[in-house]
Protein backbone atom coordinates (compact mmCIF):
# COMPACT_ATOMS: atom_id res chain seq x y z
CA UNK A 1 0.00 0.00 0.00
CA UNK A 2 0.94 3.49 -0.89
CA UNK A 3 1.99 5.97 2.20
CA UNK A 4 -0.39 8.73 2.51
CA UNK A 5 1.49 12.18 2.28
CA UNK A 6 -0.44 15.26 3.23
CA UNK A 7 1.53 18.00 1.33
CA UNK A 8 0.71 21.07 3.72
CA UNK A 9 1.35 24.86 2.07
CA UNK A 10 0.14 28.24 2.27
CA UNK A 11 -0.41 29.76 5.37
CA UNK A 12 -1.44 32.65 7.61
CA UNK A 13 2.51 34.64 6.96
CA UNK A 14 4.07 37.41 4.44
CA UNK A 15 5.56 34.01 2.95
CA UNK A 16 2.29 32.61 1.80
CA UNK A 17 2.99 32.83 -2.21
CA UNK A 18 6.54 31.22 -1.51
CA UNK A 19 5.12 28.76 -0.06
CA UNK A 20 2.43 28.03 -2.74
CA UNK A 21 5.72 27.94 -4.97
CA UNK A 22 7.74 25.56 -2.68
CA UNK A 23 4.19 23.26 -2.58
CA UNK A 24 4.29 23.30 -6.59
CA UNK A 25 7.82 22.02 -7.11
CA UNK A 26 7.39 19.37 -4.00
CA UNK A 27 4.15 18.00 -5.96
CA UNK A 28 6.45 17.36 -8.76
CA UNK A 29 8.56 15.72 -7.17
CA UNK A 30 5.73 12.86 -5.79
CA UNK A 31 5.02 12.77 -9.10
CA UNK A 32 8.09 11.09 -10.40
CA UNK A 33 7.92 7.47 -10.83
CA UNK A 34 9.92 6.12 -7.76
CA UNK A 35 8.13 8.34 -5.82
CA UNK A 36 4.74 7.75 -7.29
CA UNK A 37 5.13 3.90 -6.61
CA UNK A 38 5.74 4.73 -2.93
CA UNK A 39 3.75 7.72 -2.01
CA UNK A 40 0.06 8.97 -2.67
CA UNK A 41 -0.29 12.79 -2.42
CA UNK A 42 -3.09 14.72 -1.21
CA UNK A 43 -2.30 18.42 -1.20
CA UNK A 44 -4.11 20.75 1.64
CA UNK A 45 -3.99 24.23 1.13
CA UNK A 46 -4.41 27.29 4.93
CA UNK A 47 -5.56 29.90 3.42
CA UNK A 48 -4.84 33.80 4.78
CA UNK A 49 -7.06 33.28 7.67
CA UNK A 50 -6.16 29.70 8.74
CA UNK A 51 -9.19 27.87 7.20
CA UNK A 52 -8.02 24.44 5.95
CA UNK A 53 -8.48 23.48 2.17
CA UNK A 54 -9.66 19.75 0.87
CA UNK A 55 -7.52 18.59 -2.13
CA UNK A 56 -10.00 20.41 -5.01
CA UNK A 57 -9.45 23.67 -3.62
CA UNK A 58 -5.57 22.95 -2.79
CA UNK A 59 -4.65 21.60 -6.21
CA UNK A 60 -6.65 24.50 -8.09
CA UNK A 61 -4.78 27.19 -5.67
CA UNK A 62 -1.42 24.68 -7.24
CA UNK A 63 -1.86 25.66 -10.75
CA UNK A 64 -3.02 29.05 -10.57
CA UNK A 65 -0.28 30.14 -8.40
CA UNK A 66 -2.71 32.55 -6.79
CA UNK A 67 -3.78 33.11 -3.15
CA UNK A 68 -7.92 31.99 -2.35
CA UNK A 69 -9.34 35.28 -2.30
CA UNK A 70 -10.94 35.84 1.01
CA UNK A 71 -12.50 38.38 3.74
CA UNK A 72 -9.59 39.37 5.81
CA UNK A 73 -10.33 38.66 9.77
CA UNK A 74 -13.65 37.56 9.75
CA UNK A 75 -14.13 34.88 12.26
CA UNK A 76 -13.67 31.69 11.23
CA UNK A 77 -13.51 28.20 12.74
CA UNK A 78 -10.24 27.39 11.89
CA UNK A 79 -10.83 23.62 13.63
CA UNK A 80 -13.18 22.54 10.96
CA UNK A 81 -10.32 20.25 9.12
CA UNK A 82 -11.13 18.92 5.70
CA UNK A 83 -12.16 14.97 6.61
CA UNK A 84 -9.67 13.30 4.52
CA UNK A 85 -6.93 15.14 7.26
CA UNK A 86 -7.16 11.79 9.52
CA UNK A 87 -6.19 9.47 6.66
CA UNK A 88 -3.07 10.96 6.35
CA UNK A 89 0.22 9.10 7.56
CA UNK A 90 2.54 11.51 7.23
CA UNK A 91 2.50 15.36 6.75
CA UNK A 92 5.04 17.70 4.16
CA UNK A 93 4.09 21.01 5.84
CA UNK A 94 6.13 23.43 3.86
CA UNK A 95 5.02 26.65 5.25
CA UNK A 96 7.38 29.56 5.81
CA UNK A 97 7.45 32.17 8.55
CA UNK A 98 5.00 32.34 11.61
CA UNK A 99 2.29 29.61 12.11
CA UNK A 100 3.88 27.11 10.09
CA UNK A 101 7.89 27.56 10.33
CA UNK A 102 7.30 28.14 13.92
CA UNK A 103 6.55 25.37 16.50
CA UNK A 104 2.43 26.38 16.53
CA UNK A 105 1.82 23.78 14.05
CA UNK A 106 4.24 21.14 14.68
CA UNK A 107 2.37 21.37 18.22
CA UNK A 108 -1.11 20.29 16.33
CA UNK A 109 0.72 17.88 14.41
CA UNK A 110 2.38 16.48 17.65
CA UNK A 111 -1.00 15.88 19.24
CA UNK A 112 -2.28 14.60 15.83
CA UNK A 113 -0.02 11.96 16.78
CA UNK A 114 1.29 11.35 13.25
CA UNK A 115 4.65 12.28 11.64
CA UNK A 116 5.52 15.19 9.60
CA UNK A 117 8.80 16.25 7.38
CA UNK A 118 11.01 18.66 9.58
CA UNK A 119 11.78 19.89 13.14
CA UNK A 120 9.60 19.42 16.11
CA UNK A 121 8.21 22.29 18.21
CA UNK A 122 11.79 23.26 20.16
CA UNK A 123 13.69 23.07 17.01
CA UNK A 124 11.21 25.05 15.09
CA UNK A 125 10.16 27.96 17.66
CA UNK A 126 13.89 28.13 18.52
CA UNK A 127 14.50 28.33 14.74
CA UNK A 128 11.95 31.44 14.26
CA UNK A 129 13.04 33.35 16.99
CA UNK A 130 16.00 34.84 16.64
CA UNK A 131 16.62 35.97 20.35
CA UNK A 132 16.29 32.65 21.44
CA UNK A 133 18.30 31.51 18.33
CA UNK A 134 21.09 33.49 19.12
CA UNK A 135 20.89 32.10 22.61
CA UNK A 136 21.32 28.85 21.61
CA UNK A 137 24.08 29.85 19.22
CA UNK A 138 25.54 30.97 21.96
CA UNK A 139 25.52 28.27 24.69
CA UNK A 140 27.06 26.27 21.56
CA UNK A 141 29.94 28.52 21.23
CA UNK A 142 29.05 29.42 17.78
CA UNK A 143 30.64 32.73 16.72
CA UNK A 144 28.40 35.50 15.72
CA UNK A 145 27.61 39.09 15.78
CA UNK A 146 27.18 41.18 19.04
CA UNK A 147 23.31 41.48 19.53
CA UNK A 148 20.82 42.78 21.72
CA UNK A 149 17.17 41.96 22.64
CA UNK A 150 14.69 44.78 23.15
CA UNK A 151 10.94 44.37 23.53
CA UNK A 152 8.17 46.45 21.35
CA UNK A 153 7.07 47.95 24.90
CA UNK A 154 10.70 49.59 25.82
CA UNK A 155 10.47 50.99 22.02
CA UNK A 156 6.70 52.51 22.52
CA UNK A 157 7.62 53.57 26.36
CA UNK A 158 6.97 57.14 27.02
CA UNK A 159 9.39 60.16 26.17
CA UNK A 160 11.94 59.48 28.49
CA UNK A 161 13.17 55.67 28.29
CA UNK A 162 12.95 56.12 24.59
CA UNK A 163 16.10 58.18 24.10
CA UNK A 164 18.17 56.26 26.83
CA UNK A 165 17.17 52.75 24.74
CA UNK A 166 18.81 54.52 21.79
CA UNK A 167 21.93 55.86 23.91
CA UNK A 168 22.00 51.97 24.86
CA UNK A 169 22.28 50.76 21.80
CA UNK A 170 24.42 53.59 20.15
CA UNK A 171 27.01 52.84 23.13
CA UNK A 172 26.51 48.54 23.17
CA UNK A 173 26.36 47.82 19.69
CA UNK A 174 27.29 50.67 17.57
CA UNK A 175 26.44 51.88 13.61
CA UNK A 176 25.73 50.53 11.26
CA UNK A 177 23.29 47.99 13.15
CA UNK A 178 20.14 45.85 11.67
CA UNK A 179 16.92 46.15 13.51
CA UNK A 180 15.18 43.09 13.19
CA UNK A 181 11.31 41.98 14.22
CA UNK A 182 12.35 38.41 15.86
CA UNK A 183 9.77 36.06 14.62
CA UNK A 184 9.66 36.79 10.64
CA UNK A 185 11.50 35.96 7.78
CA UNK A 186 12.01 37.09 3.90
CA UNK A 187 13.85 40.29 5.64
CA UNK A 188 10.56 41.77 6.43
CA UNK A 189 10.71 44.57 8.43
CA UNK A 190 14.13 44.41 8.73
CA UNK A 191 16.18 47.76 8.66
CA UNK A 192 19.86 48.66 8.47
CA UNK A 193 20.93 51.85 10.88
CA UNK A 194 23.77 53.89 10.04
CA UNK A 195 22.83 56.87 12.41
CA UNK A 196 20.22 57.99 15.64
CA UNK A 197 17.65 58.94 13.03
CA UNK A 198 17.81 56.02 10.91
CA UNK A 199 17.90 53.53 14.43
CA UNK A 200 14.72 55.79 15.92
CA UNK A 201 12.51 54.85 12.70
CA UNK A 202 14.06 51.54 12.28
CA UNK A 203 13.02 50.63 16.02
CA UNK A 204 9.58 51.60 15.66
CA UNK A 205 9.25 50.08 12.07
CA UNK A 206 10.09 46.76 13.71
CA UNK A 207 7.96 47.16 16.59
CA UNK A 208 4.78 47.16 14.25
CA UNK A 209 5.75 43.73 13.15
CA UNK A 210 6.39 41.94 16.50
CA UNK A 211 6.64 42.42 20.38
CA UNK A 212 10.38 41.21 20.33
CA UNK A 213 13.06 43.17 18.27
CA UNK A 214 16.56 41.91 18.11
CA UNK A 215 18.82 44.73 17.25
CA UNK A 216 22.30 43.32 15.79
CA UNK A 217 26.03 45.21 14.54
CA UNK A 218 26.28 45.26 11.30
CA UNK A 219 29.21 43.73 9.63
CA UNK A 220 30.87 43.56 6.26
CA UNK A 221 30.51 39.93 4.30
CA UNK A 222 29.56 37.47 1.76
CA UNK A 223 26.60 35.67 2.63
CA UNK A 224 27.04 31.74 2.55
CA UNK A 225 24.35 28.81 3.22
CA UNK A 226 24.98 25.63 3.58
CA UNK A 227 22.11 22.73 3.83
CA UNK A 228 21.81 20.11 6.10
CA UNK A 229 19.67 17.28 6.43
CA UNK A 230 18.96 14.06 8.72
CA UNK A 231 17.90 13.29 12.17
CA UNK A 232 20.32 12.54 15.13
CA UNK A 233 22.90 11.88 12.43
CA UNK A 234 22.80 15.15 10.14
CA UNK A 235 24.87 15.78 7.22
CA UNK A 236 25.93 18.91 5.26
CA UNK A 237 25.63 19.84 1.91
CA UNK A 238 28.47 21.69 -0.26
CA UNK A 239 28.41 25.49 0.90
CA UNK A 240 26.81 28.10 -1.56
CA UNK A 241 26.52 32.04 -2.04
CA UNK A 242 24.36 34.44 -2.59
CA UNK A 243 25.58 37.66 -4.48
CA UNK A 244 23.54 40.86 -5.05
CA UNK A 245 24.06 44.45 -5.36
CA UNK A 246 22.00 46.37 -3.21
CA UNK A 247 23.19 47.07 0.05
CA UNK A 248 21.77 43.81 2.21
CA UNK A 249 19.83 41.19 1.24
CA UNK A 250 16.18 42.91 1.66
CA UNK A 251 12.85 41.53 0.44
CA UNK A 252 12.96 43.06 -2.66
CA UNK A 253 16.32 41.63 -3.37
CA UNK A 254 15.58 38.32 -2.78
CA UNK A 255 11.98 38.10 -4.83
CA UNK A 256 12.73 40.35 -7.71
CA UNK A 257 14.14 38.24 -10.58
CA UNK A 258 17.59 39.33 -11.61
CA UNK A 259 18.86 41.10 -8.44
CA UNK A 260 20.71 38.57 -6.90
CA UNK A 261 22.29 35.21 -7.94
CA UNK A 262 23.32 32.12 -6.13
CA UNK A 263 27.07 30.59 -6.64
CA UNK A 264 26.96 26.62 -5.60
CA UNK A 265 29.83 25.77 -4.88
CA UNK A 266 30.79 28.59 -2.98
CA UNK A 267 33.83 30.08 -4.52
CA UNK A 268 36.06 30.18 -1.00
CA UNK A 269 38.69 28.29 0.56
CA UNK A 270 38.58 24.85 1.43
CA UNK A 271 39.25 25.44 4.63
CA UNK A 272 36.36 28.03 5.22
CA UNK A 273 33.96 25.78 3.26
CA UNK A 274 34.61 23.06 5.82
CA UNK A 275 34.54 25.10 8.70
CA UNK A 276 30.76 26.38 7.43
CA UNK A 277 29.50 23.04 7.17
CA UNK A 278 31.43 21.91 10.64
CA UNK A 279 29.16 25.01 11.84
CA UNK A 280 26.41 24.26 10.06
CA UNK A 281 25.29 21.06 11.45
CA UNK A 282 26.40 22.42 14.94
CA UNK A 283 23.91 24.79 14.71
CA UNK A 284 21.52 22.25 13.59
CA UNK A 285 22.25 20.49 16.81
CA UNK A 286 22.23 23.67 19.06
CA UNK A 287 18.53 24.23 18.33
CA UNK A 288 17.34 20.42 18.20
CA UNK A 289 16.45 21.02 14.72
CA UNK A 290 15.22 17.37 12.60
CA UNK A 291 15.15 16.76 8.61
CA UNK A 292 15.90 19.96 7.16
CA UNK A 293 17.51 23.34 7.57
CA UNK A 294 19.06 25.74 5.84
CA UNK A 295 21.63 27.48 8.02
CA UNK A 296 23.36 30.88 7.08
CA UNK A 297 26.13 32.64 7.42
CA UNK A 298 28.47 35.61 7.09
CA UNK A 299 31.91 34.96 5.62
CA UNK A 300 34.01 38.06 6.46
CA UNK A 301 36.68 37.96 3.86
CA UNK A 302 39.11 40.48 5.72
CA UNK A 303 39.51 38.88 8.93
CA UNK A 304 38.78 35.05 7.54
CA UNK A 305 36.01 34.89 10.10
CA UNK A 306 33.04 33.09 10.09
CA UNK A 307 29.69 34.16 12.24
CA UNK A 308 26.30 32.42 12.04
CA UNK A 309 23.39 34.61 10.70
CA UNK A 310 20.50 32.08 11.54
CA UNK A 311 18.74 28.56 11.13
CA UNK A 312 15.52 28.27 8.56
CA UNK A 313 14.06 25.05 9.69
CA UNK A 314 11.41 25.33 6.74
CA UNK A 315 14.04 27.32 3.97
CA UNK A 316 12.80 28.29 0.36
CA UNK A 317 11.60 24.84 -1.59
CA UNK A 318 11.02 25.61 -4.87
CA UNK A 319 13.23 24.02 -8.10
CA UNK A 320 15.45 27.15 -8.00
CA UNK A 321 15.68 27.43 -4.27
CA UNK A 322 19.13 26.95 -2.61
CA UNK A 323 18.39 24.01 -0.42
CA UNK A 324 17.63 21.89 -2.66
CA UNK A 325 19.89 23.23 -5.12
CA UNK A 326 22.90 22.55 -2.72
CA UNK A 327 21.70 18.90 -2.54
CA UNK A 328 21.35 18.83 -6.26
CA UNK A 329 25.15 20.22 -6.35
CA UNK A 330 26.25 17.75 -3.49
CA UNK A 331 24.56 14.57 -5.67
CA UNK A 332 21.17 14.14 -4.76
CA UNK A 333 18.33 15.21 -6.88
CA UNK A 334 14.93 16.66 -5.81
CA UNK A 335 13.14 13.73 -6.18
CA UNK A 336 15.46 11.89 -4.38
CA UNK A 337 15.72 14.83 -1.27
CA UNK A 338 11.56 14.70 -1.03
CA UNK A 339 11.99 10.96 -0.54
CA UNK A 340 14.71 10.72 1.95
CA UNK A 341 12.34 14.06 3.83
CA UNK A 342 9.72 11.74 4.15
CA UNK A 343 11.37 8.77 5.38
CA UNK A 344 13.31 10.81 8.18
CA UNK A 345 9.93 11.65 9.49
CA UNK A 346 8.79 8.18 9.61
CA UNK A 347 12.14 7.45 11.01
CA UNK A 348 11.74 10.00 13.24
CA UNK A 349 8.18 9.03 14.80
CA UNK A 350 9.32 5.10 15.32
CA UNK A 351 11.55 6.39 17.62
P1 LIG B 1 15.60 36.80 7.53
O1 LIG B 1 15.30 35.70 8.51
O2 LIG B 1 14.41 37.65 7.29
O3 LIG B 1 16.26 36.29 6.29
P2 LIG B 1 18.24 37.79 8.31
O4 LIG B 1 18.66 37.88 9.73
O5 LIG B 1 18.83 36.69 7.52
O6 LIG B 1 16.65 37.75 8.28
O7 LIG B 1 18.57 39.18 7.62
C1 LIG B 1 18.27 39.42 6.26
C2 LIG B 1 19.45 40.03 5.54
O8 LIG B 1 19.85 41.25 6.18
C3 LIG B 1 20.71 39.17 5.56
O9 LIG B 1 20.67 38.20 4.54
C4 LIG B 1 21.79 40.24 5.35
O10 LIG B 1 21.87 40.65 4.00
C5 LIG B 1 21.26 41.40 6.16
N1 LIG B 1 21.78 41.36 7.54
C6 LIG B 1 21.11 40.89 8.60
N2 LIG B 1 21.83 41.01 9.73
C7 LIG B 1 23.00 41.56 9.38
C8 LIG B 1 24.18 41.95 10.11
N3 LIG B 1 24.26 41.78 11.42
N4 LIG B 1 25.21 42.50 9.41
C9 LIG B 1 25.12 42.65 8.05
N5 LIG B 1 24.05 42.32 7.33
C10 LIG B 1 22.99 41.78 7.97
MG1 LIG C 1 15.30 33.62 8.22
MG1 LIG D 1 18.04 35.25 6.21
Amino acid sequence: DKIKVGLLFGGRSGEHEVSINSARSILQAFNYPENLDKYAVIPFYIDKNGCWHSAATARQILTSGQPLAIESNIKVNIWQFPPEVREMEVWFPILHGPNGEDGTLQGLLTLMRVAFVGSGVLGSCLGMDKIAMKTAFAAAGLPQVKYKAITRSQVWSNACVFPQLCDQIAEEIGYPCFIKPANLGSSVGISKARNRQELEAALDSAASYDRRIIVEAGVTAREIECAVLGNDNPQASLVGEITFDSDFYDYETKYTDGRSSMVIPANIPDKIANQVREMAVEAFKAVDAAGLSRVDFFYVEKTGEVLINEINTLPGFTNFSMYPQLWKATGLEFDKLVDKLVQLALERQET
